[in-house]
């Protein structure tokens, strides 16, 4: 499994070198994006990384910061089905899942499509799915857990919690991927023997979760900083160093393009 950090910056103005959340894992032959920040799709193509074997898609909320990226990447899937034919019989009848937590994201991210060019009509088809708690996806090797988290508050009675952290399964490895996050509580128990966990910096100093870890006494294996405050864009050499110094070499900041193999 491979995973690659397509944009390692959190919610804040644009950053020089550094876009915002989302990630790619591929395995078994076929590509999952983890979130969609404004260069999810420019990113991944020029990384060399075959969007054309894209299974699914899933977005932890749906801030800018992770869906931003969304309209163009799924606009990109068929532009390379329009320029390239053996991409399109590649793609043929493929079906690409969409997860998100509110549904009606995905309705204006396809209104976006159909507005730009042919309608949106394609060789593939979309599948959008609304994120709830439990399996989100277990097909071909990959196993997707949702837990809800509380970044975006608590719902009012009935309504759908609507920002959630993410346990992938895969190769027989165990790796968890934040999103925003309001405290480690929330999700220290789906981090338990996780081989890689993907913690947000955003609303967190990354000395801080460290301290939370090991005070915790939380069994990981790496931890991987992603989705970056101004901490950490202000002062990456010294907040690196902050949080190593708790940790040691269990864990490291992520940068735009960083990629890690389990
Ligand atoms: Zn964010």
């Amino acid at each position: 499994m491979k995973i690659t950090v397509l944009g390692s910056c959190s919610g804040t103005e644009p950053m020089p070198g550094c876009h915002q959340t989302s990630v790619a894992v591929e395995t078994g032959g076929r590509l999952y994006f983890i979130d969609a920040g404004e260069n999810a799709g420019y990113a991944s193509y020029l990384g060399g990384i075959p969007q054309q074997d894209t299974a699914a898609i899933f977005i932890t909320h749906t801030h800018m910061d992770h869906t931003g990226g969304l309209p163009h990447l799924l606009w990109n899937f068929r532009k390379l089905c329009t320029i390239n034919p053996d991409i399109a019989a590649h793609m043929r009848d493929h079906v690409i899942q969409v997860h998100l937590p509110d549904l009606s994201v995905f309705d204006g991210v396809m209104a976006m499509l159909r507005a730009s060019e042919g309608n949106y009509e394609t060789v593939f088809r979309l599948d959008p799915h609304q994120l709830r708690d439990g399996v989100a996806y277990d097909q071909n090797g990959f196993k997707l857990t949702a837990f809800h988290n509380y970044h975006l508050g608590t719902p009012a009675a009935g309504m759908p919690f609507l920002s959630y952290t993410f346990l992938v399964e895969a190769e027989g490895k165990k790796v968890l991927f934040s999103g925003d996050f309001r405290d480690l509580s929330e999700i220290a128990p789906a981090m338990e023997g996780c081989d890689m966990v993907f913690l947000e910096t955003g609303h967190h100093t990354a000395a801080g979760l460290c301290q939370e870890l090991k005070d915790r006494g939380i069994q990981v294996g790496k931890v991987v900083f992603y989705h970056h405050g101004l901490e950490i864009l202000h002062d990456f050499e010294g907040e690196l160093a902050a949080a190593k110094a708790v940790l040691g070499d269990r864990m490291t900041f992520s940068v735009d393009g960083s990629s890690y193999q389990l």
